[in-house]
């Protein structure tokens, strides 16, 4: 395993190009100085004046959002700007107590707001689904949240959705996916998350639990309805400087609450607050390409040159790839057993889940463990 020159994202992560060892999330991140923003504030302005509802009959725009920092800063923005949004809330996976306030946060920032829960029983089900077959267990989540929205789009007739960052431009994907400022059908089939389990797998795999008429929330509205309603999707970080601890900041002056220290796993206290399944899959992406989350956020500190290199290695050594012991507090047999999982059950999903070749092994290829559950790393640069 090979860390880049710049950054600290290993080559094991997937779908990362890179140029004389520099990775493109950290190329994008320098193209970004050469942006003028002042026009391309002017732009959006332009594309909301468009799209905006000419005679107050309708909302101007849907904004996606979980409460967490991003969706409060976009929210924030909109309203400073002078237009008249529709948040559209998808729930998600195990809501937390910190996500709780911060939506009803968002209801005191002076916006009308729709919350919508998929059946939790069903859910539930997909989340062990999800898990044991692809390694994701908030797959429903990572569906929903770009689904729902854009459902409710077709349905109210509102054009216009203001998504929060292009993740393909902020941590490093395909050419072709990076400088996008749409979000799209193909954005998503593609990028979104869309990946690994498909409708017809969830049914099999149910048991006769979960049958098509379960699925509506998951599934992407017909193209043609998209176009007879002439729904598109902006990223708002195309338009706007993105910085995960600049939102925080703004969004924290609006009302938005943090943890009180960072996040287990996690190298800040501002972000993925609002689901305690987090932390299982931040830990199953350290398994499967050997880096967590500690090392996303790591990164972005040092594009912006608020720490090192030097001393993010040091900062990641500690803190990321911590196995999910508790999240926000909660304990992990807790998180498990609202999916109604157990630990042996999660531990064994881990083993098999784990990078043989990425990870310290015996001579009969089992995971070397430094104690009960902590998996040891081939070589750290
Ligand atoms: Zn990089």
């Amino acid at each position: 395993m090979n860390y880049f020159k710049e950054c600290l994202y290993p080559n094991t992560k997937p779908d990362l190009f890179f140029v004389d060892g520099v990775c493109n999330a950290c190329i994008n991140f320098k193209n970004r100085r050469s942006v003028d923003w002042g026009k391309k504030k002017l732009e959006f302005i332009e594309i909301l004046e468009k799209y905006k509802s000419s005679d107050g009959t309708n909302w101007d725009c849907i904004i996606p959002v979980s409460g967490g920092k991003d969706s409060t800063y976009q929210v924030y923005k909109i309203l400073q700007l002078g237009y008249n949004p529709l948040c559209v809330v998808s729930t998600t996976c195990h809501l937390t107590e910190l996500g709780k306030k911060n939506i009803e946060n968002l209801k005191e920032m002076g916006v009308d707001i729709i919350e919508f829960t998929a059946n939790k029983k069903i859910r539930k089900i997909i989340n062990k689904i999800g898990l044991e077959t692809v390694g994701d267990i908030s797959w429903p989540e990572h569906i929903s949240i770009f689904t729902v929205p854009v459902i409710f789009a077709v349905k109210f007739n509102i054009k216009l959705l203001i998504w929060g960052e292009n993740s393909q431009n902020e941590y490093g994907g395909p050419a072709s996916s990076v400088d996008n400022n749409i979000l799209n059908r193909d954005w998503l089939e593609n990028f979104g998350g869309l990946i690994g389990l498909r409708e017809s797998d969830i049914i099999m795999l149910s048991n006769n639990k979960i049958y098509e008429k379960n699925l509506l929330p998951y599934k992407y509205p017909l193209d043609e309805d998209i176009n007879r309603v002439g729904v598109t999707g902006l990223f708002l970080g195309h338009y706007f400087q993105w910085s995960g601890i600049g939102n925080a900041i703004i969004s924290e002056s609006s009302g938005f609450k943090t943890y009180d220290k960072f996040v287990e796993g996690s190298a800040c206290n501002y972000e993925n607050l609002d689901n305690y399944q987090c932390g299982i899959h931040d830990y199953f992406k350290f398994i499967k390409f050997g880096f967590g989350r500690a090392t996303d956020i790591v990164n972005n500190y040092i594009r912006r040159n608020i720490i090192s290199r030097e001393d993010g290695i040091e900062i990641i050594k500690k803190h990321d790839g911590k196995f999910p012991s508790s999240y926000l507090g909660k304990e992990l047999n807790e998180i498990l057993s609202y999916i109604g999982m157990s630990v042996e059950e999660f531990n064994n999903i881990c083993n098999d889940f784990t990078n043989k070749q990425l990870f310290k092994v015996d001579k009969d290829n089992n995971l070397i463990k430094e104690n009960e559950n902590v998996v040891l790393l081939k070589n750290i640069n």
